[in-house]
């Protein structure tokens, strides 16, 4: 059974007010979706793409312009959001400052009039999986950020809804308390097996939890996949280069041929890669288009190595891995390596690239340009 389904789903705001128009009148465009249930599904965007929109009208706190949304099995657009048997954790974790943590997690179940023993119940059994059970007599001004969130989460999955939206629930952590609710999160939904839809403008946030990533620019959703669908064969260069840290490497190309091979070629440099195979059916000679490679894909080559020399313009030792970046042209090409070796600008190297596992673009329209598939 499917847990949502978006169907031709529009959003277009009341502008009409305002002195300055903006050029995308809607905020989300015809979008198709559907999430089976128990999936985790996270909405990935940059900001002002429609994801905290949709996430809203899925919700019942938006009007809809025009499309369905389905919970379930069931028709909700006219329903209030309170039916819609839905979690919300958002961002801004609004507690009741009176209440302490305990009163703030039963405060829904308390305003429906569920039975005082079965609220103690339910609290006792959420609080270990949120471990928030050493603080349910804190008041909320005595919570750190991480501390609220959790219970903002336990708030959301205490009505053991249908399904579970979290817009951007970890915004206000650190880097590493981020990381570790992550992994908390991902525990707890694996736990409770709630459809949850999960809004993000962090990549490595959706890549990490989610069975699989809506990728939406503009109000219009790119490409719904898994991550390693996303990540390695992505539907266009919006996807290719959003997805990936650092992204990937996209530099137009003109191929060549020479003595009856294929090559890359860029203005302004000696690099000169050779088109893997599969290609040969949709270049020719003198053709346009943009080429990708991710960071981890360019390599040094060794001594006896027949990679094109290239002059290192930058190095970032990370610790566990080094990026170079390298002008092709006007763009830094950036690599990733385990070599452990200091170099420093001005070195040379022996550029290789895996040409197995680059990606061919539209100039124009940055859609994919594929292999044609043998018969
Ligand atoms: P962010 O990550 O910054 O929260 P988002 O992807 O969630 O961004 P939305 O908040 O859904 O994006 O906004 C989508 C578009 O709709 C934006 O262009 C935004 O300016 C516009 N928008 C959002 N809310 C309103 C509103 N109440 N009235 C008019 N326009 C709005």
């Amino acid at each position: 059974m499917a847990g949502l389904i978006l169907e031709h789903l529009y959003k277009r705001y009341d502008n009409s007010g305002k002195k300055k128009k903006t050029k995308n009148d809607f905020a989300v465009k015809d979008l198709n979706l559907v999430c089976e249930q128990g999936e985790f599904i996270a909405f990935l965007g940059p900001s002002g793409c429609g994801k905290t929109t949709t996430l809203r009208m899925i919700a019942g706190l938006e009007e809809i312009t025009q499309g369905n949304i389905y919970i379930g099995d069931q028709l909700v657009n006219n329903l209030h959001p309170k039916d819609r048997h839905i979690g919300l954790a958002f961002e801004d974790y609004a507690m009741y400052p009176p209440l302490n943590v305990y009163g703030n997690v039963a405060f829904n179940l308390r305003a429906k009039g569920v039975d005082k023993k079965e609220i103690d119940k339910r609290v006792r059994e959420i609080a270990p999986l949120m471990q928030i059970d050493d603080i349910l007599d804190k008041m909320p001004v005595k919570l750190s950020g991480g501390q609220k969130q959790r219970v903002n989460i336990a708030r959301a999955i205490i009505r053991e809804p249908e399904l579970l939206l979290m817009d951007e629930p970890l915004s206000h952590l650190d880097g590493k308390a981020r990381q570790a609710m992550r992994v908390e999160i991902k525990r707890l939904i694996n736990k409770i097996k709630c459809t949850t839809i999960y809004v993000t403008h962090d990549q490595l946030e959706a890549m990490s939890l989610a069975d699989k990533i809506a990728i939406i620019n503009f109000g219009v959703l790119q490409q719904f996949g898994t991550p390693t669908e996303v990540y390695d064969d992505p539907v266009n260069e919006f996807v290719a280069s959003f997805i990936g840290e650092p992204p990937m490497n996209i530099l137009v190309t003109t191929i060549a041929k020479i003595d009856g091979k294929f090559f890359f070629t860029f203005e302004n440099s000696n690099l000169k890669i050779a088109v893997p195979k599969r290609y040969y059916s949709v270049v020719s000679d003198g053709f346009r288009c943009k080429m990708g490679v991710r960071p981890m894909d360019v390599l040094i080559g060794g001594e006896d190595s027949d990679g094109t020399p290239e002059k290192i313009a930058t190095f970032e030792n990370l610790g566990d891995e080094r990026r170079i970046g390298i002008h092709v042209g006007d763009i830094l090409l950036m690599l990733i390596t385990e070599d452990e070796k200091r170099y420093k600008s001005g070195d040379i190297i022996k550029l290789e690239v895996r040409g197995e596992k680059t990606h061919l673009f539209d100039i124009e329209t940055g859609e994919r340009i594929r292999e044609k598939q043998e018969v």
